[in-house]
């Protein structure tokens, strides 16, 4: 039975989560003050006081039924780990205690040389330790059969102090970002402490039933499918989106929100996606160390409870070919810790000098750093999604609005700040109902758009981390509110103003190339984008280059976020990673081609040789249409024949290439194609083949499931 059944979700919500309401509870007074200076005020977590916050985690997890604790982090592969040790210790007497220190709590060690680490540490140097990030709380996850474990989010890194994680640059990126962001605040009069990173992230996916699932090996081993010819109906009708949800799927969808409210994650809108079998997720944004969490939280638990309902939920970003993929929108915004949100424009945007300066840095940023962006959302599976069925194209711009673009277009004509003020309220715009026109008016086919109060950039591949993407953007804002202080620090306060305007149009005039209202699908807008000399990288291979070059690098020193050998590792372990998925990918399509199709396509080839044969000892005119079919069959059965081959060699050509990238330039420009001829040759047949001849289930079966 649901919890929902029996309690209001506010009795339930946040059970496994080490909350406030639990610290005040198990903490005494003195220790929660303490630990809430820690985690709100970024102040040392002293011996003394991690002892005791591990003895009330320990108490409350126990009692939760918790037998072990682990440091759970974001090691480099993209996904998490977690070691499971139990809170069991022996004495000299043999006696067994109950036992979680404050250095447990603290500081973990766990054995690093399974991980990737791009040449940071060889084999024999294998320690690796783990640091509680205390900002993000402590959970526990609990399996069907009631065993849990209590779960510490950490950060990772090597004996000599390099990261080889996900989270420790992106903390890095958060503390860079806020204290420019500061900087600039205290400039301009504003009272805050801290700026904080927020994050929102919509998740789509997939759900298919297992069975079908379990019957295909490209979606077990790679996450999609190498083979699928188009069904008669696909997403042409759109009448998917939004559409009433399925019985099957609202029992699934009700299981996920209960696991996620119970782990404190704040899953609040549903609904059909575009694509057949296509679904999303977004919870209630929040800082975006927490949000990163909490998203990689939110696709395991839907896998967990997909499987529970017999089905399977699939992360990638492109599963099926010739309909949608998935992204992961990250929305983005920067607040203060006094609750202000610095992207919002207000009643009055024109003369809000806090929100035009944050804003245009955050466009400064995309169009200096559109690489990194790039490189952030940059994967095998991305690169199926971005520029086809509504994924933003490749090329990186920003949509802001016509609203934003006039007030910007009068400030640069020469207005005072004050003037274009009031010809807007001439002009008759509404500020404060503007938000609401922008929802109802938004522009879908832009990569990073203004939404209202925040940016949306929607890239970012469904099964990536939120934290490379949201490190990129706060070090790309970060660096350019840093420039914008280093002009007003020493302007006399009489001058302020004039400064501040002539920067809005230096940096609005300056970055007006990356800003694209229009049609982002459109061709003419390639065109556009190349003659403005925008040129992102159109496949992940030349997008992992950004973390090679001199501004980036520079970007990341200066903010203290990697070492050039970090981000050196990173883009070794990128390839590496690209390299092994796209083999798995070849390995997989020819395993199928070899092993299920050509022996199903050689029956049916046979049999139909059979009926020729038969039907012609009757009377040779009877014999037609198997023999029309039999001809169109053994052609493409040869055909497949020699893709396999093909495919075959490229891949082996590939593997023996001397170094990585040059692996991954054959894998993408030799390889990929190799399949995608195979893979073509396989879709025809499927189409004139009966069904029952076919080896496993078809997108028909898969997206049309009861
Ligand atoms: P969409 O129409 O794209 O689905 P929504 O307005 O529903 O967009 O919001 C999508 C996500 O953006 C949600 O996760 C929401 O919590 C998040 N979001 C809303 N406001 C902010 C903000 N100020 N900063 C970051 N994320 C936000
Ligand atoms: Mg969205």
């Amino acid at each position: 039975m649901r919890i929902t059944e029996t309690k209001k979700i506010t009795d339930f919500y946040g059970c496994y989560v080490f909350n406030d309401k639990v610290m005040k509870k198990y903490l005494t007074e003195d220790a929660y003050n303490e630990l809430r200076e820690v985690i709100d005020r970024d102040k040392v977590l002293e011996k003394e006081l991690a002892n005791k916050v591990a003895e009330a985690m320990k108490e409350w997890s126990i009692e939760l039924g918790a037998t072990h604790y682990t440091h759970w982090f974001q090691p480099l592969t993209g996904t998490t780990a977690e070691k499971h040790d139990s809170f069991i210790s022996v004495d000299k007497q043999g006696k067994i205690a109950l036992e979680f220190t404050g250095s447990n709590l603290r500081k973990g060690e766990a054995d690093a040389s399974s991980f990737p680490s791009g040449g940071i540490r060889a084999t024999f140097e294998a320690r690796g330790y783990t640091a509680w990030d205390c900002s993000s709380p402590a959970f526990i996850k609990k399996s069907k059969d009631g065993s849990a474990v209590l779960c510490i989010p950490t950060a990772f890194c090597s004996y000599t102090g390099e990261a080889l994680d996900k989270k420790t640059p992106l903390l890095k990126s958060m503390d860079a970002v806020s204290r420019q962001g500061v900087r600039l605040l205290n400039i301009l009069g504003v009272d805050a402490r801290k700026v904080i990173a927020n994050v929102g992230g919509e998740q789509e996916y997939f759900l298919v039933d297992k069975s079908d699932y379990d019957k295909r090996y490209d979606l077990e081993f790679t996450g999609r499918t190498l083979f699928g010819a188009m069904p008669p109906k696909g997403q042409e009708k759109n009448d998917q989106y939004y559409a009433t949800i399925r019985d099957r799927v609202a029992s699934f969808m009700a299981d996920l929100n209960e696991e996620l409210w119970k782990l404190g994650i704040p899953a609040k809108t549903q609904h059909n996606e575009v694509a057949p079998a296509q679904h999303e997720l977004a919870p209630i944004f929040c800082q975006a160390n927490i949000a990163t969490d909490q998203n990689q939280l939110i696709m395991e638990t839907m896998k967990k409870v997909a499987d529970n309902h017999g089905l399977a939920c699939l992360l990638h970003e492109k599963p099926f070919a010739g309909i949608n993929g998935s992204g992961k929108h990250a929305n983005y915004s920067l607040g203060t810790d006094t609750g202000l949100n610095l992207l919002k424009p207000g009643s009055n945007p024109a003369e809000n000098k806090v929100f035009l300066l944050f804003f245009l840095a955050v466009i400064a940023g995309v169009d200096e750093y559109y690489d990194l962006l790039r490189m952030s959302c940059s994967s095998l599976g991305n690169d199926c999604r971005l520029g086809g069925h509504e994924a933003p194209p490749s090329i990186i711009s920003v949509f802001i609005g016509e609203d934003m673009k006039n007030l910007l277009d009068d400030i640069v004509e020469g207005h005072t700040i004050a003037s274009a003020t009031k010809q807007y309220i001439n002009m008759g715009v509404n500020y404060v109902a503007r938000p609401k026109r922008d929802t109802s008016d938004r522009n879908r086919t832009s990569p990073f758009a203004f939404t209202g109060n925040k940016f949306e950039f929607r890239m970012v591949g469904s099964s990536a981390t939120l934290s490379t993407p949201t490190m990129v953007m706060n070090i790309m804002t970060a660096e350019m509110l840093s420039r914008i202080s280093d002009r007003l620090e020493n302007v006399p306060k009489s001058q302020l103003d004039k400064e501040i305007l002539t920067i809005v149009k230096e940096l609005y005039q300056k970055h007006s190339r990356i800003i694209f209202n229009g049609n982002n699908y459109s061709r003419e807008w390639l065109k556009e984008a190349k003659k403005r000399g925008l040129d992102s990288a159109d496949n992940a291979v030349d997008a992992y280059e950004a973390l090679n070059a001199k501004k980036n690098m520079e970007a990341f020193q200066k903010h203290g976020i990697l070492s050039i050998k970090e981000m050196e590792s990173r883009r070794a372990i990128y390839i590496d990673n690209y390299v092994k998925s796209a083999n798995i990918e070849a390995e997989t399509a020819l395993m199928m081609a070899r092993k299920q199709i050509l022996p199903a396509v050689l029956k049916w080839q046979y049999k139909l040789a059979k009926q020729v044969d038969e039907l012609s000892d009757i009377d040779p005119k009877f014999a037609g249409t198997p023999r029309r079919m039999l001809g169109e069959v053994s052609v493409l059965v040869d055909e497949l024949d020699e893709d396999i081959v093909k495919l075959n060699s490229a891949k082996e050509g590939a593997l023996s290439a001397a170094d990585p990238r040059k692996q991954a330039i054959l894998f993408r420009d030799r390889v990929l194609p190799a399949m995608a001829k195979l893979r073509a040759t396989a879709d025809k047949l499927e189409t004139i083949c009966p069904k029952d001849v076919w080896p496993f289930p078809t997108y028909a079966d898969i997206l049309f499931y009861e």
